[in-house]
């Protein structure tokens, strides 16, 4: 692309053109999202579950949390004025007192212009009169709603489709807190995709019963709401999108209390619906059915902060990083098993295949517990590669045959970047993904992999690859770079690496 101006000059002329909010100015300085998180009045324990909607929020690595405490119940809200236009996306927890005529028509203002909006809970129990906020959030309970609002919104499973219920009766009821079953009736949107098709919610309130105008809406996930435990024997939205002009909506009705928000499936459903909102986009790790179990629902503190930033892709050009290679010789490696060679080029380690030799690895002398690690590799095409991580070989076993996890390296179409269990009969650890085609033949690939206590993770050219726990696997051990054994009368064939440094994680 030709160099048109300074990226300043470039801002500002975008600036004169189309007005951004500052939020958005914001953000491109952070590279996150700006949320304000608005709490102050709700039947439920607000000063509980903000600090956690925050922790769960920042957790993640990609949001900026601000927090805007409205006035207590019987205080007069003139004052609460909050400057929506300085954010990305607006999250409430909120459910109270009206705002004044000025802080309403901010708000619609923000929305309908383009911000993004989420919903929690009992935020749709608010403001059963304001008449666009009922129509942002499409479906509401309780403060008097009934038929006057608008249907019922359900998913029919004799009809196979989400149905409006213009019958008569009131908004708004659930049954006893019990996990429940969440099922995605829409797999294809940036909020759901490669979420497993159905997880569990820890112990929550399923609300039911909910009307409201529906317009623009689409429900994303449905709930049965068993009459055993005093549901509606329906299939309710739990979360759901709304277009209100210019701006998206995203409102989960999950959220009750602290137990709800330490559920995973509330956590990234809030994670994944408030990136969309702000953005349109969702650019997160998908967590896959290993961890959003479907059988007992998978729970996560949200204080664990570590957890939460382990989303996100190392920055390679941070501090911190050892270099495991000289770039001159191999000191500090080995070469375990196989008689493939190794040899020093131009600041690469390039690996050779022998004819008839099974696998070989060259291998650190260092051992390496929870680290991430980066290196650039270009493999022949044809010759299938990895690089061993906790990796072992000892005497006792299968006479000091190189195992452990391995990040498969191979041209695409194919698995790279996939956990493979090497030298153990186990296989793949990564069951499924749906990227193969993130390596790119003939050319240097940078691959990043972050393995901590049961969690591995990897990125082939920022593309998120594999996210697995496993249990199972070897913790600690050396790297190795593996030159695979190849057929008779194939080859030779070569594989080069560069630039490989590691940073170690407590
Ligand atoms: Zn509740």
């Amino acid at each position: 692309m030709p160099k048109l101006a300074s990226p300043h000059l470039l801002l500002l002329l975008l600036l004169a053109v189309f007005p951004f909010p500052s939020s958005s100015l914001r953000a491109q300085e952070s590279h996150k999202i700006s949320v304000l998180l608005i709490d102050g009045q709700n039947n439920h324990n607000w000063k509980v579950t903000t600090p956690l909607m925050q922790q769960i929020l920042e957790g993640c690595g990609r949001f900026d949390v601000d927090i805007a405490t409205a006035p207590g119940r019987g205080k007069r809200l003139e004052s609460f004025s909050p400057e929506f236009s300085e954010y990305d996306v607006v999250v409430s927890n909120y459910n109270g007192q009206s705002w004044s005529e000025a802080t309403q028509e901010a708000f619609e203002k923000f929305v309908a212009g383009g911000g993004g909006f989420v919903s929690v809970h009992a935020a749709d129990n608010s403001f059963p009169d304001w008449d666009a906020y009922n129509r942002m959030i499409g479906l509401g309970g309780w403060g008097g709603r009934s038929e006057k609002d608008g249907p019922y919104i359900r998913w029919k499973d004799d009809q196979k489709q989400i149905t409006r219920d213009l019958s008569p009766g009131r908004g708004g009821t659930h049954g006893k807190r019990v996990p429940f079953l969440m099922i995605v009736r829409d797999a294809e949107h940036p909020i759901t995709t490669g979420l497993p098709k159905t997880f569990m919610q820890a112990a929550d309130e399923l609300y039911g019963k909910l009307r409201g105008p529906a317009e623009n809406m689409h429900v994303l996930a449905t709930g049965f709401s068993a009459p055993a435990t005093g549901g509606t024997g329906e299939h309710e939205p739990l979360l759901m999108t709304v277009q209100f002009g210019e701006g998206r909506v995203f409102h989960t009705t999950l959220g009750h209390d602290d137990n709800a928000m330490k559920g995973l499936a509330f956590q990234v459903t809030l994670q994944r619906g408030v990136e969309w909102a702000a953005t349109g986009a969702v650019k997160q790790l998908a967590i896959n059915a290993t961890r959003l179990t479907s059988n007992v629902p998978a729970m996560r503190d949200p204080a664990d902060v570590r957890l939460g930033e382990l989303a996100a892709i190392p920055d390679v050009t941070s501090k911190g990083w050892v270099t495991l290679f000289n770039g001159k010789d191999l000191s500090g490696w080995s070469q375990k098993n196989g008689t493939a060679t190794y040899r020093v080029e131009k600041q690469m380690i390039v690996g050779k295949t022998a004819q008839g030799s099974p696998n070989s690895f060259m291998c650190t002398d260092r051992d390496y517990g929870n680290f991430e690690l980066t290196f650039e590799v270009n493999d022949d095409p044809g010759l299938n590669s990895g690089v061993q991580i906790r990796s072992l070989s000892k005497a006792d076993f299968n006479n000091g045959r190189v195992h452990g996890p391995q990040v498969e390296i191979e041209n695409a179409p194919g698995e790279s970047g996939y956990i493979y269990s090497e030298g153990t009969g186990r296989g793949w650890i990564t069951k499924s993904q749906p990227v193969k085609d993130a390596y790119q033949n003939g050319k240097w690939n940078r691959f990043v992999v972050r393995a901590k206590g049961d969690r591995i993770q990897t990125w082939v050219n920022g593309i998120a690859i594999a996210d697995v726990v496993d249990a199972a696997s070897s913790k600690k051990g050396f790297i190795g770079l593996q030159v695979h054994g190849i057929k008779r009368d194939v080859g030779p064939y070569e594989v080069r690496w560069r630039d490989i440094r590691v940073r170690e994680l407590k």
